[in-house]
């Protein structure tokens, strides 16, 4: 087997014992990443002799004697919306395309601590706004498994970097899907965790009551590994849970007996669902039932409202937070029109409007127009009392059932160009996945093999406020049982 074919934790397992060491582990993949990189775009920045050194100082606790994580020494990608100290942080954006972060945000941080090595970040749809990682300031990114087709987005770059085997594990955010469509589109597993299960300081911030950050990965226990040192309080985020971090690892070997799983009704009727992630959902159905799950039919009435609700609360609080982009603190600064009357008000305008690409202004405008005296009742009110309805249809469904089970999207991964001149057809993409941001509760996107196309299919487990442990389990479970296996996108080396 090819290293990039074992399992983050089996690397790890193998660094532990001295039968690799994390340079050599770190240099395989940033050579990897360095040779394929140019046929999809995957990486933003290569963090090259950062990365080795560090991968050489864990290397040194590992030979004293120092009893790490079992991800110590593990290579990982970041997506460019998390800050890491000395490298870029640019969200794909022209706007921060010169900025370096000068500390490291509290999930990476904590990766570090655990022995990860960061080997560098990932491209992204510009300010994470977006389903196809079309918008970054570095170009398109592309699906590995089809150069045509989108990887999804906005972390597209993540999902590609573990697709192609150029880092065995990867980390994400997810505010509307950003992290499970991406790994959807890429064939790989992907994380959204609770709100509140991983401090988002250091994560630029989008949509700050929606966003998280959450892991991508080809095996679920790598997933269960990366979560447990993402996941905890941080002083620096109050919105982060005080509460106990359960050792995910221990309950991925469960048996799934008597275990209540809903399929989601509203989703799986919905029109637009293909045929090909139909039978996806169908043979989740089975071999859960095989696994010893009870299905029920569950209801999320409000399924309709999650798209346009998400694109209200989500631009409002986006108009919001990139209103410190202004050209004074961070990032890009434009001069002022000559002679102007106000040189402050122009340069502020003329920074933002060269800064920023289209979508996050389309975004700016519309949260800020929704939010303007008279309309915000009528709009951004309204929203907030839609995601309450939204929110009580799940806490009602998880009266009856311990996980839900549906679609992530509806259809594989569309081709690029297909949706970026159509921004309602590219939202609509995010029907099955922005209920659970809105709704703060964790799930996660796992393989469901592949259609006669060679296109990755997916399917969608979601599980009640900090119900992890629970979707790990039943992810493993299938996975153990064969319903997916990982698989590398074959590039062509060399
Ligand atoms: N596609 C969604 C959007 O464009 C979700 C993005 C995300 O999760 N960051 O807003």
């Amino acid at each position: 087997m090819k290293i990039e074919e074992h399992s983050a934790v089996e690397i790890g397992r193998q660094i532990a014992a001295r039968e690799l060491s994390s340079r050599e582990v770190t240099a395989y993949f940033l050579d990897r990443a360095g040779s394929l990189d140019s046929q999809v775009n995957a990486f933003t920045h290569l963090a090259g002799e950062a990365a080795l050194k560090r991968a050489e100082q864990v290397d040194r606790r590992i030979a004293a004697g120092e009893n790490l994580t079992p991800l110590a020494g593990v290579p990982v990608a970041i997506k460019d919306v998390l800050c890491i100290e000395g490298m870029p942080t640019t969200c794909g954006s022209r706007m921060l395309k010169e900025y370096r972060s000068p500390y490291t945000a509290t999930a990476v941080a904590q990766l570090i601590a655990g022995g990860l090595v960061p080997i560098g970040k990932t491209n992204m749809d510009e300010f994470a706004m977006g389903g196809s990682t079309e918008t970054s300031v570095f170009g398109v990114t592309r699906n590995p498994w089809s150069l045509d087709r989108t990887p999804g987005g906005s972390s597209g770059g993540s999902a590609v970097a573990l697709s192609a085997g150029m880092s065995p594990l990867t980390i994400g955010s997810d505010t509307g899907g950003s992290v499970r469509q991406p790994a959807a589109f890429c064939g790989v597993c992907g994380l959204k965790p609770t709100y509140g299960r991983v401090s988002r300081y250091g994560l630029v911030a989008f949509a700050s009551s929606l966003d998280q950050v959450g892991p991508l990965a080809h095996y679920v226990e790598d997933l269960a590994a990366c979560l447990q040192l993402l996941s905890g309080h941080d002083a620096h985020d109050s919105t982060s849970l005080n509460v106990d971090v359960p050792p995910y690892a221990d309950s991925l070997s469960q048996p799934l007996k008597g275990v209540r799983v809903g399929m989601i009704r509203e989703h799986l009727q919905h029109e637009a669902v293909g045929a090909g992630i139909r039978t996806a959902v169908d043979r989740g159905r089975q071999q859960l039932e095989e696994l010893g799950a009870e299905i029920v039919e569950v209801h999320l009435p409000h399924t309709q409202y999650s798209v346009p609700t998400y694109y209200l609360v989500a631009p409002c609080e986006a108009s919001g937070n990139l209103s410190r982009y202004e050209g004074s603190h961070y990032g890009y600064r434009a001069a002022a029109e000559a002679g102007a009357d106000s040189p402050l008000e122009s340069m502020m305008t003329r920074s933002r409007s060269e800064g920023f690409g289209d979508e996050v202004k389309r975004r700016i405008m519309l949260g800020t127009f929704a939010l303007s005296a008279g309309y915000n009742d009528k709009f951004y009110k309204k929203a907030l009392q839609v995601r309450r309805l939204i929110t009580d249809d799940y806490q009602n469904a998880f009266q009856q059932v311990d996980a839900l089970l549906g679609p992530v999207t509806a259809t594989p991964a569309f081709r690029l160009g297909e949706k970026i001149n159509d921004p309602v057809q590219m939202y609509l993409e995010d029907l099955f996945t922005v209920g659970a941001n809105l709704a703060g509760i964790p799930a996660m996107s796992i393989p469901a093999g592949w259609d006669d196309a060679g296109l990755p299919l997916a399917i969608q487990l979601q599980g009640p406020v900090l119900g992890e442990a629970r979707l790990l389990n039943i992810a493993y479970q299938m996975q153990q049982a064969g319903f997916f296996q990982p698989r590398i996108a074959p590039l062509k080396t060399g």
